[in-house]
């Protein structure tokens, strides 16, 4: 499976290639499985560290094969395993979903924490630029909206979601503290709700969940009154963002929103999945999670004018994609309706 050497001793970029050469942690995750594919595509030698909490090695399937590919398994809360020569690393480890972070919330800190610290030596010592997944969570229960990049946020620091919050906040403190000390190239993109292929089908996030629920023919579990809103970005459209943020030719000296600005209800996102998965599944209202965000909405005006990006892709056609997905993962031979 690896065929390519690596250099772990640093020194020579790209080793046995003239390819950049770009470190994804947390490379075996949605998200990261997404972006490895487009980076292999974009000409990069990809090296993804992972610990696989979350991530699968089934997600990597078809890149195992890539002689530019390679998989370490490692948690970035370690040492790094070998001082690998990088030309750019995205940090993207760390569990995203509220019961996945929550399980052991001070490995979660830790990871954002100790896991950014690792990375962002590895970036000094060999001048590489560095991007970091930061999220919509920092602004909290936001009481502005929609949130841009200039709202401080109103989060709670010890209640269950504040492993994660406080996480990666702390996460963009160091970024740029880096940045203004050692004058190193750092990206952070606040990552709004984003959803599609490679997402577990016990991920916990409310659009996998609904599907899951949907095609299965369970209740679709709706957590409060249904009224809060969440602004559904596909993956896609989000990898481009990631993309042409990490290629701007200079780096925005703040996190940049990256999301899609369509707001919907829960109680809508539940009607429109049972429309599109032609489900006989009841709507049933369970506890409201503690600290559960009342409404999200980025504020893209940045990206939109300084990276010229948007969504492209909506929610029916996003979700149409996604059912498909987990339609073919679960083999539920339910009709699902094109996009
Ligand atoms: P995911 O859980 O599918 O992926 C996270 C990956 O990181 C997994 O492969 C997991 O095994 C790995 N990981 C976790 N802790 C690690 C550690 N200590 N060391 C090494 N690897 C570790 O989640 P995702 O949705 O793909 O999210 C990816 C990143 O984007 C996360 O940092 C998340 O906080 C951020 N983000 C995602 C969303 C979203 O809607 N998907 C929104 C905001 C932010
Ligand atoms: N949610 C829900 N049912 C579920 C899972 C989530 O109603 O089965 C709600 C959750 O309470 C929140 C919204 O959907 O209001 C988004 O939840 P998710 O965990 O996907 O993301 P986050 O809360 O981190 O934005």
């Amino acid at each position: 499976m690896k065929v390519v050497k690596l250099d772990p001793r640093g020194g020579r970029k790209g080793a046995n290639t003239d390819r950049g050469r770009a470190l994804v942690a947390g490379g075996a995750g949605f998200l990261g499985s997404h972006l490895c594919e487009r980076l292999l595509h974009d000409g990069y030698e990809v090296v993804v560290l992972d610990n696989f909490h979350t991530g699968k090695r089934y997600n990597l399937n078809g890149m195992h094969r890539d002689p530019f590919f390679t998989c370490i398994k490692h948690d970035i809360v370690d040492a790094l395993p070998m001082d690998l020569a990088v030309d750019e690393i995205y940090n993207l480890a760390c569990p995203a979903s509220p019961p996945h972070y929550q399980a052991d919330p001070i490995h979660t800190f830790k990871t954002s924490v100790l896991g950014s610290i690792n990375l962002l030596e590895l970036a000094r010592r060999h001048n590489a630029k560095i991007f970091q997944a930061s999220t919509s969570e920092i602004y909290g229960d936001p009481l502005v909206h929609p949130q841009p990049e200039s709202y401080f946020g109103n989060v709670n620091t010890h209640g269950p979601r504040s492993c994660y919050d406080e996480g990666k906040r702390s996460a963009e403190t160091l970024f740029f503290d880096y940045s203004r000390t050692y004058g190193i190239d750092v990206r952070v993109a606040r990552i709004f709700n984003t959803y599609g292929r490679r997402m577990q089908p016990d991920d916990g996030r409310v659009v996998s969940n609904f599907i899951v629920q949907a095609l299965r023919g369970e209740d679709i579990t709706v957590y409060g009154s249904g009224m809060q809103t969440r602004s559904f970005c596909y993956v896609d459209d989000l990898i481009e963002g990631f993309i042409r943020l990490m290629n701007a030719p200079t780096s925005p000296a703040h996190p940049v929103n990256l999301g899609n600005p369509v707001e919907f209800t829960i109680m809508e996102l539940a009607e429109l999945v049972i429309d599109y998965t032609n489900s006989r599944s009841r709507i049933v209202h369970r506890p409201l999670p503690v600290d559960d965000p009342k409404q999200r909405k980025p504020d893209i005006s940045f990206a939109r004018q300084h990276l010229d990006w948007e969504p492209k892709i909506s929610l029916r056609e996003g979700l149409a994609h996604t059912t498909q997905y987990f339609d073919a993962l679960l083999g539920s031979r339910r009709p699902v309706k094109e996009a």
